[in-house]
């Protein structure tokens, strides 16, 4: 492997070990044995833009090592739909062709897509999933090292919202009713892939794993050997500079069926002018979403985590907090921005923090 190469999967390696969120294992557990069970790591892959990991706990390492296999194909299929940035993806069709035609999609990119604007509209907006306008024109600022003017940004909102896709359930296809709209499912995918890998390891067999893409996990049945439950450690914010994920988490979550999903500006975000903008746009202001240090939402589903926390992030800390605090079966914990690092949480989040 030439020496660039090598670097640059170095540094991709150092930044996935950074995420918000992390499969965490502590020498305490170990005395925990689980007879009659192995569990097969996968280690890292690269996909989806990031890495991923799975973990699968079976009868026999046959069986876990095919739920891996079977896993990660489910992942790689996702990304050939729905990358944003691959030509040839379904998601790059509908961009290209969304207000020439109606695109007919695969039924996992409609149900997508279906989902996204249910969480559009619980969020009031604040998710949307047509920001890709608006991710463009930040992405090209950074490159010109300068914000964008608000003649630009108004021309990028002028092409954005939900309300103007139009979806015909029969068909499983989707128009665009203003020119130059473009749907970016960065917010809302990976949990996708990670609900449909779930699946995959479930019917394989599996009595346990888990799911890792990013850093947004699902987990599900029984811990590998030497634990009792799934640790999951949430990165502190105030040290996200810690590259390697050394310095002790902010707290550790003890969870057994459930989804977590972070949102925040830890690694993915631009820089212009020496200041980092968050990933995640404001689709009413065009501006990128401050609110938050990072929010974190615990639930059963993956595809459910990752829009909310794409949704809270953009809204206000009041708003957000009191959007999952209506919804049965969801947590939030939301961290308030520097200087404060405010810790705030559903009510119901307490359960499962480990103390
Ligand atoms: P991560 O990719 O770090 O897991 P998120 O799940 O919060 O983070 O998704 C952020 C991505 O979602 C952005 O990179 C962009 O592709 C897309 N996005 C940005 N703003 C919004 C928004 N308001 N609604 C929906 N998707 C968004
Ligand atoms: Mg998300």
């Amino acid at each position: 492997m030439d020496r660039n190469r090598r670097i640059a999967i170095e540094i991709i390696a150092l930044v996935f070990l950074a995420t918000a969120l992390y499969f965490f294992v502590s020498a305490k557990d170990k005395s925990v044995g689980s007879i009659g069970r192995v569990d097969v790591d996968s280690g890292m892959h690269e996909v989806m833009g990031t890495f991923a990991r799975v973990v699968a706990v079976a009868a026999d390492s046959n069986t876990a090592k095919k739920c891996i296999e079977a896993s990660f194909a489910e992942i790689k299929n996702v990304e050939k739909l729905m990358n944003y940035h691959k030509s040839d993806s379904e998601i790059s069709e509908l961009n290209r062709d969304g207000f020439k035609r109606a695109v007919k999609v695969s039924k996992s990119t409609y149900e997508t897509i279906e989902k996204s604007i249910k969480f559009s509209k619980l969020s009031g907006g604040a998710f949307d999933v047509t920001v890709g306008p608006l991710v463009d024109l930040w992405h090209s600022a950074e490159e010109e090292n300068s914000t964008p003017t608000d003649a630009e940004l108004q021309q990028a909102r002028s092409k954005v919202g939900y309300d103007k896709l139009i979806l015909d359930g029969n068909e499983e296809s989707i128009r665009f009713a203003t020119e130059g709209m473009k749907v970016d499912l960065g917010g809302i995918a990976k949990g996708y892939a990670i609900d449909e890998a779930v699946k995959a390891m479930q019917k394989g067999g599996a009595v346990g794993g888990m799911v890792d893409i990013g850093g947004e996990i699902r987990c599900f049945g029984s811990p590998p050997a030497g634990q009792n439950i799934w640790r999951i450690g949430l990165q502190d914010p105030a040290v996200a500079k810690d590259v390697m994920n050394t310095s002790k988490p902010l707290l550790i979550l003890r969870l057994t069926d459930a989804a977590v999903a972070t949102s925040g500006d830890y690694h993915r975000f631009v820089t212009i002018g020496g200041k980092r903008y968050s990933h995640i746009v404001d689709p009413e202001s065009g501006h990128s979403s401050e609110n938050l240090a990072s929010v974190t939402i615990i639930c059963p589903s993956a595809i459910d985590a990752d829009a909310l926390s794409t949704a809270v992030a953009v809204m206000s800390k009041e708003k957000g907090l009191a959007l999952i605090e209506q919804m049965p079966g969801v947590e939030a914990i939301l961290i308030t921005p520097a200087p404060e690092f405010k810790q705030i949480q559903t009510a119901g989040a307490e359960k499962f923090i480990e103390r």
